[in-house]
């Protein structure tokens, strides 16, 4: 089973593409369009990012945009929770709660829902990659405005250099694909 999981993780890495310098020098940024792109890669992304969560009581996953609504919508659905977006500023209709953080070029601001989950809700937060970490903090304080229980993290991709984890609590489980 062991080998096999290996042998699912080599496939999913191979369709992740490096493109140098994008979106601006010094960057090297992980592409997952191929690995969207392919039926294969799409349906193995899916059911490794469940995998750990199977026996969890989930009751929402959180994705950050943009790239945590491709895989977050299917994780909630295998786990049977529902799905919350974080998003840029502005872009939610109802009344907010916010968070300003570091990316890892820049810095943005997120929002959710400030009705999103009731008190004590247990929820994992999902994005394709960690680099910094700090984007997951935010979506991490957004949550905890709202009283809720992060039990989880999920990334398809850990930029391990970067050390994001460390921006995490180091009592709360992350659950990483590929570390790179
Ligand atoms: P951070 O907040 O630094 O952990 O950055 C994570 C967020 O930025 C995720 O939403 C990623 O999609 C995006 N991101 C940061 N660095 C990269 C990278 N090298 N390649 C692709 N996406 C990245």
């Amino acid at each position: 089973m062991e080998s096999v999981n290996r042998s699912i993780l080599q496939l999913l890495e191979s369709e992740i593409r490096n493109i140098p310098d994008f979106p601006r020098p010094g960057i090297a940024f992980k592409d997952i369009t191929p690995l969207l792109k392919n039926p294969d890669t799409l349906e193995l992304t899916s059911r490794m990012l469940a995998r750990p969560f199977r026996h969890s009581q989930v009751d929402y996953v959180i994705g950050i945009e943009s790239r945590g609504f491709l895989f977050g919508t299917n994780l909630a659905q295998d786990l049977h929770a529902g799905f919350i977006p974080v998003r840029k500023p502005g872009k939610l209709p109802a009344d907010t709660v916010s968070e300003t953080y570091a990316l890892e070029y820049g810095e943005d601001q997120v929002e959710m829902h400030a009705d999103a989950f009731k008190n004590g809700d247990k929820v994992i937060i999902h994005d394709d990659l960690i680099a910094t970490g700090g984007s997951a903090r935010a979506a991490t304080q957004l949550v905890e405005k709202l009283g809720g229980d992060v039990i989880g993290y999920s990334f398809i991709i850990e930029l391990q250099a970067l050390r994001g984890r460390e921006q995490l609590p180091s009592d709360t489980p992350c659950e990483v694909l590929i570390s790179l």
